[in-house]
């Protein structure tokens, strides 16, 4: 298999697309203009309608039960089978995709019944969340806004033994594309003993990785570290929106609140382990003298292969360079091996108390910077706390988000021998 050539789809798009190449088939849920949201599969500039292709009786045995529970207008139930079924539809979606498949004649004759313009299609969030828990296991992040907070002590004592987090809030999640308003709240200005209310000054985003929950556990009953991955449906980009004024003043003792539950941005596509599975990695090594994982979080296998190279990349487009046809200026190019705890980790950590993990529930990385400039994934980290502006190509500088100002979050996974798979888009505008 590794010395063939590459797979190629008779979906000619789909072939050197820079997100959606035949080898990475992401689940998602769309509608078509006036009609019900409904489950589909993105190939190449298209979508891969999972509801025509059963009608048309496309999939068999366990791959059917699979696909009629990606159908629906949401993909809980979908997440809810965990991985054999996952493997099982993708697999048969793979022989039914191919340039050489069988079907290829009649697959074709269906035009656009089965495979629609994504141009054509609204995306909306892939699955109703339960529960959005937010990590912070990018380890540059947490040194570098530590610094800023406690000079002399970026790196609570926790950190290298827990894989800390808060909960979010699921219901002010939302699909790229979707506006952002500015949030009003409660901040201290510098020097001031008493705090004014108005909007926020500092707004911010930053650059995660979302995970997808798949079957999860029954509460008092902890995700052992070496089953966890069973549990991992897929993964999105997730852009968590924080107003840095009013997190200042709320933060202690009890972490964030408003500042971040205002908004949260997250891809339309879902990419799924097995898409991953090329561009596994060792965990990197722990720099000397960190503590070793406790036994409830350290797994020989996980640490060979439960880390991820995934390049993620921030861009900004104001308004004022949208209308003179400016690019998105790059703010920042980091990577998923910045984590410094795997998912899997994340996971057995999360459920370890017997908390309850669901299908559909998402968690977000937390920040993942890079230890250099031009690595770092918030304005906050990239202007030292607003004392430095970022320039940009159209003359203007920024210190935090203006409005008008739109973010966009992009994901690619490359490697010597693989075709490389993209996970779409996170895009989001400041409003106000
Ligand atoms: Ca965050």
């Amino acid at each position: 298999m590794s010395t063939s050539q590459p797979a190629r789809s008779w979906v000619t798009c789909a072939n050197d697309h820079p997100d959606f190449a035949l080898q990475n088939l992401p689940f998602g849920v769309f509608s078509r203009q006036g009609l019900a949201k409904r489950g589909g599969v993105a190939i190449g500039d298209c979508i891969f309608d999972l509801q025509a292709a059963l009608d048309a009786s496309l999939f068999n045995g366990v791959a059917r039960l699979a696909a009629e529970a990606a159908c629906r207008g949401q993909l809980n139930d979908f997440f809810a089978l965990g991985p054999s079924s996952r493997q099982a539809l993708r697999s048969e979606l793979l022989h039914l995709l191919d340039e050489a498949s069988p079907q290829r004649e009649r697959l074709q004759a269906m035009g656009s019944t089965l495979l629609v313009a994504q141009s054509e299609c609204q995306m909306h969030l892939p699955a109703q969340v339960g529960d959005y828990t937010d990590f912070y296991v990018g380890i540059h992040h947490a040194m570098n806004v530590g610094k800023l907070f406690r000079p002399d002590n970026p790196l609570l004592p926790n950190y290298k033994y827990v894989p800390i987090a808060y909960h979010g809030r699921a219901s002010t999640l939302c699909v790229s594309g979707t506006a952002v308003k500015r949030p009003g709240g409660q901040t201290l200005a510098p020097g001031a003993e008493v705090p004014s209310f108005g909007p926020s000054k500092r707004l911010d985003y930053e650059l995660e990785v979302g995970v997808w929950m798949g079957p999860g556990n029954e509460a008092g009953e902890p995700i052992d570290i070496g089953q966890a991955h069973e549990h991992i449906a897929g993964f999105c980009l997730l852009n968590d929106w924080s107003a840095r004024d009013l997190q200042a003043w709320e933060y202690q003792p009890l972490g964030p609140f408003l500042s971040k539950s205002f908004a949260t941005s997250i891809s339309p596509w879902v990419v799924t382990a097995e898409a991953l599975a090329p561009f596994r990695s060792p965990q990197p090594k722990r720099p000397e003298g960190d503590p070793r994982p406790l036994d409830y979080l350290f797994d020989e296998r996980d640490q060979q292969q439960g880390a991820l190279d995934i390049e993620l990349e921030v861009l900004l487009l104001t308004a004022q360079m949208k209308d003179h046809g400016l690019a998105p200026q790059r703010l920042a190019l980091s990577n998923t091996l910045n984590m410094y705890w795997t998912v899997a980790q994340m996971v057995t950590h999360h459920s370890v108390n017997g908390c309850k993990l669901q299908p559909g529930d998402l968690f977000g990385t937390g920040t993942l910077s890079g230890p250099q400039a031009g690595q770092f994934g918030s304005l906050l980290e990239m202007t030292e706390g607003g004392k430095h502006a970022v320039e940009l190509p159209s003359g203007e500088t920024r210190k935090f988000l203006e409005a008008g100002d739109e973010v966009i979050l992009k994901a690619r996974c490359r490697r010597g021998g693989q075709v490389s798979i993209g996970f779409g888009e996170c895009r989001g505008v400041v409003v106000g």
